[in-house]
């Protein structure tokens, strides 16, 4: 059957941020350095709250969080409760006192991308599991923090996307198959949109982000 126009029209385009907008060291968040400094951050943090030295705080880490360590806001709340502090104040000590030099900014032109996909009226959304104040550090870094219609970042949802795609649906009146969601991570990101029957481009060594400006 001969495809119309309207299967390949994207009004909506759905995007993650770390690892899809730019490449970073590390294959993935656990192995970047983004988590490095995160961890290194909280054993800082007992060192300071406990008056520890840098053995004891890496014993305290270990005990306090061996049961949290699979992702970094169940451990923020471990440390926040336990240190009596607000999300907000370990959040500012861990993600805001981040370096944007693990971001490899240089070889995309992203904000180029952006205002292509713009003079197309594609509405745009970003939706990323970092907290807020790094997301709007990295955006405003980029120069693209006015191209997104709404940014939903950790403080908005848990770790299943399909809350907020099913908003943005809802939000745009645009039928999934005419949205576009654009991530890194097949089964956490890509497998939630597809099962919405979303169109997806999956961000990886073959299809960089720059290789989007075809499917547009
Ligand atoms: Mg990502």
């Amino acid at each position: 059957m001969k495809k119309t126009n309207s299967d390949h029209f994207i009004q909506v385009i759905i995007f993650d941020m770390d690892w899809t907008l730019y490449p970073m060291d590390g294959d993935c968040f656990k192995e970047s350095s983004i988590w490095k400094h995160i961890i290194f951050s909280y054993k800082k943090l007992i060192i300071e709250k406990m008056n520890a030295n840098p053995f004891q705080a890496d014993e305290y880490y270990n005990a306090l969080l061996k049961n949290e360590k699979t992702y970094w806001t169940s451990m923020t709340r471990v440390l926040w409760e336990q240190f009596n502090m607000t999300r907000e104040e370990i959040i500012k000590y861990t993600w805001w006192t981040m370096n944007l030099d693990f971001i490899y900014f240089c070889e995309n032109n992203i904000k180029k991308l952006f205002n292509i996909m713009k003079k197309k009226w594609i509405l745009l959304f970003l939706v990323t599991s970092a907290p807020y104040i790094w997301s709007k550090k990295v955006i405003s870094y980029l120069q693209i923090e006015d191209f997104f219609e709404k940014i939903f970042t950790a403080e908005d949802f848990s770790r299943d996307k399909t809350l907020i795609f099913n908003e943005i649906i809802k939000l745009t009146k645009i039928n999934p198959s005419n949205i576009l969601s654009v991530w890194d991570q097949y089964n956490s990101d890509i497998l939630p949109a597809k099962l919405l029957w979303m169109r997806t481009y999956h961000v990886n060594k073959i299809n960089p982000i720059e290789h989007l400006i075809k499917e547009i």
